[in-house]
């Protein structure tokens, strides 16, 4: 690195105190300073080209400065940059309700604007026990989610997040929820096959509805894809199984499609492959292509008509964001539809699904070390382990994900391992020389770390 380069991450490591990150970690990996991004490409300050195969934290779903979406918000900024959301309005939300009720599963029809996918799931649980408390349901008052589940940061989204690795030390805080045995197809416990098991493992979630049903508000569930877990996968049968449960129970389904929405599956929203609709569905990440912090908790009629009462009734949904619509946002969202629509991204992007999913799959299939590959759309997730036959894992303080990182790193690959899960989740608009360099990059530093090759 040159010494602008270097006086650079000085500077950084001096003020910057990095997210989900040890930064005494950074003292032998710097933090690597982008200067500006084009398509799959990040370009660092000392020039050198980085292929971002995870979408800058799974946002990124046209491509960095996508030419029609930086349009759109270029000129919003000289229109207008932000208004108070409550009692004022503006034509991009308009617009952008109104485009995206056309490919929302049905009976989702009212938008709650917030800033970032946790504060959606937090509005989301909070207009879930309010309804069944203004419904004549005050007991309602207990959540329920998944085993491995990642919902956010906040206290509320951490509460029913899953994953020991972000929320064990905060547990004296945390709310007290009902935890339901996920799906785990790679080490189901009823040792069932994925493709004819009729979603055995529906039952653990059965007898917590039996138990806890009458004094649940609502269960949040990450649509078939449980990512910050590794890129579980699991089958549209169990989702559709929870939809019933939850109408018989009168819990609400929300569904967080904040990672697995906007094509990312190989459809619109996961939920499209159970074909079911949630009570509230979150999306953030892709929803502005990765261009604005945004989010959105979007509901039934149903739901919306029990806030709906004179207001010293005091039924109203007291919840707010100061920056709740943001316009440059609302004007990058409603380009991101446009183009999904116009351009065919997501048929497109399912064929080249096909051929990154073969090509992952020649190549890692027969190693010591691969537990197992899965895919849905153009994610692709391989799991790495000590013995393949009994599917140990490695030794965690081994690392071995972020060894592979640092590896792959040096070769341009943004890879960024979920424990010892490599995986690929990249901008829809990927080509095919990207995804054979990403796969080779990827292989080249998983034998290295592993085989010392
Ligand atoms: C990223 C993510 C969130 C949290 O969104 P933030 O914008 O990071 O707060 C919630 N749920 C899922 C499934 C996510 O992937």
């Amino acid at each position: 690195m040159d010494s602008v380069g270097s006086q650079i991450v000085n500077k950084d490591l001096k003020y910057i105190w990095h997210p989900c990150s040890q930064m005494m970690d950074y003292e032998e990996l710097k933090p690597v300073i982008i200067e500006r991004g084009q398509g799959v490409n990040l370009f660092s300050y000392d020039g050198k080209k980085y292929i971002d195969v995870v979408s800058s934290w799974w946002c990124n779903l046209l491509g960095h400065c996508n030419e029609r979406i930086s349009n759109a918000v270029k000129k919003q900024l000289d229109t207008l940059e932000h208004v108070i959301f409550a009692n004022f309005s503006h034509t991009k939300a308009i617009e952008l309700c109104e485009e995206l009720s056309h490919v929302l599963p049905e009976g989702l029809e009212k938008f709650c604007f917030t800033d970032n996918g946790s504060s959606a799931i937090e509005a989301a649980m909070k207009m879930s026990f309010q309804y069944h408390y203004q419904t004549g349901n005050p007991q309602k008052t207990r959540f329920m989610a998944l085993t491995d589940a990642y919902h956010g940061e906040t206290i509320g989204a951490l509460s029913v997040g899953g994953v020991d690795l972000y929320s064990q030390i905060y547990k004296p805080v945390l709310l007290d929820v009902i935890r339901i045995q996920g799906p785990d197809c790679y080490r189901c416990p009823y040792g069932l096959n994925p493709k004819d098991c009729n979603a055995r493992c529906i039952e653990h979630a059965k007898s917590c509805f039996e138990k806890w049903g009458n004094n649940t508000a609502a269960i949040v569930i990450e649509p078939l894809v449980q990512a910050a877990a590794g890129m579980k996968i699991y089958s549209p049968k169990y989702l559709s199984d929870l939809r019933k449960l939850c109408d018989e129970y009168n819990v609400h389904l929300i569904a967080d499609e904040i990672a697995t929405g906007y094509g990312r599956t190989g459809k619109m929203f996961a939920c499209d492959h159970a074909e079911i609709s949630p009570d509230i569905m979150c999306l953030s990440k892709g929803l502005t292509g990765g261009y604005m912090p945004m989010a959105l908790a979007i509901t039934t009629r149903k739901i919306y008509d029990a806030f709906y009462a004179p207001y010293n009734e005091g039924k109203a949904f007291m919840h707010s964001h100061t920056y709740s619509g943001n316009p440059l946002a609302c004007a990058a969202a409603l380009e991101v539809l446009k183009i999904l629509e116009e351009e065919n991204v997501i048929e497109k992007a399912r064929k080249k699904a096909l051929y990154f999913n073969s090509q992952i799959k020649d190549k890692f299939s027969n190693h010591k070390n691969v537990g197992d590959i899965r895919s849905i759309g153009l994610i692709n997730a391989i799991e790495l382990v000590d013995d393949r036959n009994t599917k140990t894992p490695f030794n965690s303080n081994l690392r071995t994900g972020y060894q592979i990182y640092k590896k792959a790193l040096e070769k341009g690959v943004i890879l960024r391992p979920l424990g010892d899960v490599i995986y690929f989740n990249p901008p829809l608009i990927i080509e095919k020389a990207d995804m054979d360099y990403v796969i080779q990059a990827a292989y080249e530093s998983m034998c290295e770390i592993l085989d010392g090759k």
